[in-house]
């Protein structure tokens, strides 16, 4: 508060996905260490330098035409499927006609990145300080995030001047710091009306852009990837029907909305810059927090977007309302092989579609119809016994990860502390869980119900050619 007293401390710890529920790092390492996987990858060819000029959605491929910078020539290519990821400014989205809607803050930030030998991530700090509201992390390798609300009467070429710049650093204890950069943002709130349009995507900042407040611009682009990465694949590979991609857009939008308008709940928290209001905030936050149940749901996350998919979705795919656990990320302890091993789930189950039995082996339980539909989905099928209490948790062992495309373990996964269980809550006679490659679980089932789920899922991704 501007008081410099604690209204509300969050520690993060380890998520039940099996990593931590926060994680600061400087984007750019991210950006390059994505690349240089990108760039092992088999079968990828990467051509930096290319600016893309035009995006021409046709029948059954997208003409896309891009710069040469380089050779400053033209270079024209078919795409099975585009995945516009070229940020706020996208030319993707203005080439599908999607306009952004939402609203630019008039409020601006001076965002500084500093260094500062030594210093070590710690908390992230939320200054509600109606004199002038502040944001602060440490990053790793000494790097610290710092963000001031300018005032309306402020200029940025005023707060940006390195005496300015100093003067705000000593006001918060780091003097003398290395100032890396220091630029004014202002803010935006904006999603695009449309994610899809035939084969072209929209990702990430190209696709929606939120303050920064609630760290979710980078983390929903993240979860854009992750749902628009199977299905560009299964329509480059020519499996899937291309109207699978529309599935996207549906999914994704009112996450991004979400994540959004958390952000500027978030904002409009900490940039109060009248006094009385700051007052009857903090009064406000804290009786809120005094109420039964509301601190431990804050301190749990409930809040936060969970990237999971919407009810509707849902009805659409299955005909009826939503079970526990349906459309929610599936969790993430680590499992014991029956080698010895100790995995975090994800990498036992491999990238594509999975089938987990609960203390159930599925094969021993499905049809021999079932278990066709499985194999035509390429899905991977694994047994998840609860086992004994032992060390493992939820955190994965240094080490443990599996290399891409290695073959499943073979045998039972004992999931130690019975964490799956647990999360599922259901009835044990629904022990089936159906799970996309995106980690979603997409129907919690009974063995009976199994058969016709697997086909109406085939049915609706695979195209006409690929099926029996
Ligand atoms: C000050 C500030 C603080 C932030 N803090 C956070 C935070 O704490 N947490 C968080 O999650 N997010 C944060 N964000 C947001 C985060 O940085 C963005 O959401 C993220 O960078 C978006 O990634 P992107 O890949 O979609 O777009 P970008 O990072 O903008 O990447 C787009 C890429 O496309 C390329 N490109 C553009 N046009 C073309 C073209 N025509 N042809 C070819 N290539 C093209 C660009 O060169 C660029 O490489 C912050 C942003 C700002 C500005």
């Amino acid at each position: 508060s501007g008081t410099g007293r604690a209204l509300l401390e969050l520690t993060p710890g380890i998520s039940a996905y099996g990593h931590p529920e926060l994680s600061f790092f400087n984007q750019p390492d991210l950006e390059l260490a994505l690349r240089e996987a990108l760039g092992r990858a088999p079968g990828v060819e990467l051509r930096p330098g290319h600016d893309v000029l035009g995006v021409n959605p046709r029948a059954s491929a997208v003409e896309v035409t891009a710069l040469d910078r380089a050779g400053g020539r033209r270079v024209r290519l078919d795409a099975a499927v585009v995945l516009g990821c070229d940020g706020a400014r996208s030319t993707v989205r203005s080439a599908i006609g999607a306009r952004l809607r939402g609203l630019s803050s008039p409020r601006r930030w001076l965002v500084l990145d500093t260094h500062r030998e030594g210093d070590q991530p710690g908390c992230f700090e939320f200054g509600c300080d109606p004199a002038r509201p502040w944001v602060h992390g440490t990053l790793p390798g000494g790097r610290h995030r710092w963000e001031f609300l300018l005032a309306p009467e402020e200029s940025a070429a005023e707060l940006e001047r390195p005496a300015a710049v100093a003067r705000l650093l000593e006001q918060r204890g780091h003097a003398g710091a290395e100032v890396l950069r220091a630029a004014v943002y202002a803010h935006h709130a904006r999603v695009a009306e449309r994610l899809v349009r035939g084969r072209v995507m929209l990702l990430g900042d190209a696709a929606h852009l939120s303050p920064p407040f609630a760290g979710q611009g980078l983390s929903a682009g993240l979860r854009d990837a992750m749902a628009a990465g199977w299905r560009a694949a299964g329509v480059a590979r020519g499996r899937f029907d291309p109207e699978v991609l529309a599935g996207y857009g549906t999914e994704r939008r009112p996450d991004a909305v979400r994540a959004t308008a958390l952000a500027v709940a978030v904002g409009a928290v900490v940039q109060t810059g009248d006094t009385r209001l700051a007052a009857a905030r903090d009064l406000g936050l804290r009786a809120m927090l005094g109420l039964p149940g509301v601190e431990s749901w804050v301190k749990g996350g409930g809040w936060r977007p969970s990237g999971g998919l919407p009810r509707k979705a849902l009805r659409r795919a299955s005909g009826r309302s939503r079970r526990p656990g349906e459309g929610r990320p599936l969790p993430q302890p680590v499992v014991g092989t029956a080698d010895g091993r100790a995995l975090p789930l994800d990498d036992a189950l491999g990238p594509g579609f999975a089938l987990i039995g609960l203390d159930v082996d599925p094969r021993a339980v499905l049809d021999a119809g079932a278990i066709e539909e499985l194999g035509r989905l390429e899905a991977t099928v694994v047994t998840v016994v609860a086992g004994t209490a032992s060390a493992a948790g939820t955190a994965p062992p240094a080490g443990s990860t599996l290399p891409a495309g290695s073959t499943p373990p073979a045998g039972p996964l004992r999931d130690h502390q019975g964490h799956l269980r647990e999360w599922l809550g259901t009835s044990p006679t629904r022990s089936l869980l159906l799970v996309r490659p995106d980690r979603l679980v997409l129907a919690v089932l009974a063995p009976n119900e199994a058969g016709p789920a697997f086909t109406r899922l085939r049915t609706s991704l695979l195209r006409p050619r690929s099926r029996p």
